[in-house]
């Protein structure tokens, strides 16, 4: 055996290194396919049938899968949905996955909604990061967007996750043409002195949410915008970074680009992804899965669940295919896949 060969040989015997030798460090769990808003670009409008509480992982479930992951090398896992907050059991879920050994990050994406009580104890319960998702700062727009009349709720929730030391806290805007393209410049200044990171995400294509390409506000169009008022400054980041994130000069706010739509990084992707029924998915936008979940009940030991996840691993495509054919593929809806 080479020594290279060598080198690689401890990750594939984990079974987290893929055949173009993408290597695995973060899983997404998505805790819950339910939420308590209806943003048109992640629910289809008729809304979704809620998977029955039976089929939903349970808390040891997801606990005993994520050891699994960390086992095999996985570093780094975000919690998401559906909306997170709206499992009681999350704070429990937060601190048995943080007292995982070897896990480094465990993050949240969240809509913010009731995080004003329990921003301060999911820290405490060992949450590094938080994501909040913020598509627009006018409350009349919020309701057009979500279909809920929750602005103020989300305000309070970014408020108190910064009160409780989350630095930065990160803020997920989906910038979609005609809809709210019209405010990047207000979110960069809303970050101009407090530790946020705005994060303008290119509009993604699932089924039912009347993806158009027009609608897609390319990161390099953004970037120039903001160039004619602000000097952006690169951030070094890890190279399987799903952000190319930016110092703003002068400010205490950063800002950040997802580029999937424009720039994909499939190239360098270290993610993998765990719905809230169960299914392992190797890639957002394929419509592959492979349920652990049923592994685990039929009594699965540890050692066949890692065989099964190397499996799928071992299936990933090199890289999705082009925008105008994602919604084609007959994958799931963003709510319930988990972003
Ligand atoms: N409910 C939580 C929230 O809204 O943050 C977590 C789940 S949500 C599916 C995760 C992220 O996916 C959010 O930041 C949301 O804005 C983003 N998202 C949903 N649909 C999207 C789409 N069609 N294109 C781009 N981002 C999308
Ligand atoms: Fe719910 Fe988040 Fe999807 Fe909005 S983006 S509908 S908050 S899961």
């Amino acid at each position: 055996m080479t020594a290279s060969a060598l080198a690689l040989a401890p990750e594939l015997a984990h079974g987290l290194v893929d055949r173009f030798g993408r290597r695995h460090t973060y899983l997404r769990i998505s805790l819950t396919d339910r939420c308590n808003l209806r943003c048109g670009y992640c629910m289809p409008p008729e809304g979704i049938a809620w998977t029955p509480r039976p089929s939903l992982l349970t808390e040891d479930e997801v606990v005993r899968l994520a050891s699994v992951f960390v086992h095999m090398g996985i570093d780094k896992i975000r919690l998401t949905g559906g909306e997170p907050l709206v499992r009681r059991d999350l704070e429990s879920i937060a601190s048995r996955i943080a007292a995982l050994p070897g896990l480094s990050i465990l993050a949240m994406t969240t809509n913010g909604i009731s995080l004003d009580r329990r921003a301060a104890s999911l820290r405490a319960a060992g949450l590094n990061t938080l994501t909040i998702s913020l598509d627009t700062l006018r409350r009349d727009r919020f309701l057009e967007i979500t279909k809920r009349d929750s602005f103020d709720a989300v305000m309070a929730g970014i408020e108190a996750s910064l009160a409780a030391g989350y630095a930065p806290v990160k803020i997920n805007m989906v910038v979609m043409r005609g809809v709210n393209d019209d405010e990047i410049e207000d979110f960069v200044t809303w970050a101009q002195d407090r530790p946020l990171q705005i994060r303008f995400i290119e509009y993604m294509p699932f089924p039912g949410n009347h993806w158009h390409k027009a609608g897609v506000v390319p990161w390099s169009e953004i970037r120039e915008r903001l160039e004619t008022r602000w000097r952006l400054a690169p951030i070094a980041v890890h190279p399987s970074a799903v952000a190319k994130e930016f110092a703003l000069v002068g400010h205490q706010g950063s800002v950040g680009f997802v580029t999937s739509m424009t720039d994909s990084f499939c190239g360098t992707c270290n993610r993998l992804r765990l719905t809230s029924d169960g299914n392992l998915k190797t890639c957002l936008f394929h419509p592959a899965e492979q349920s652990l979940r049923d592994a685990l009940r039929a009594g699965a030991d540890d050692d066949a669940i890692e065989t099964q996840i190397a499996y799928a691993v071992g299936l990933k495509q090199a890289a999705h295919a082009p925008m105008e054919e994602l919604t084609r593929l007959g994958n799931r809806a963003m709510v319930e896949i988990g972003g």
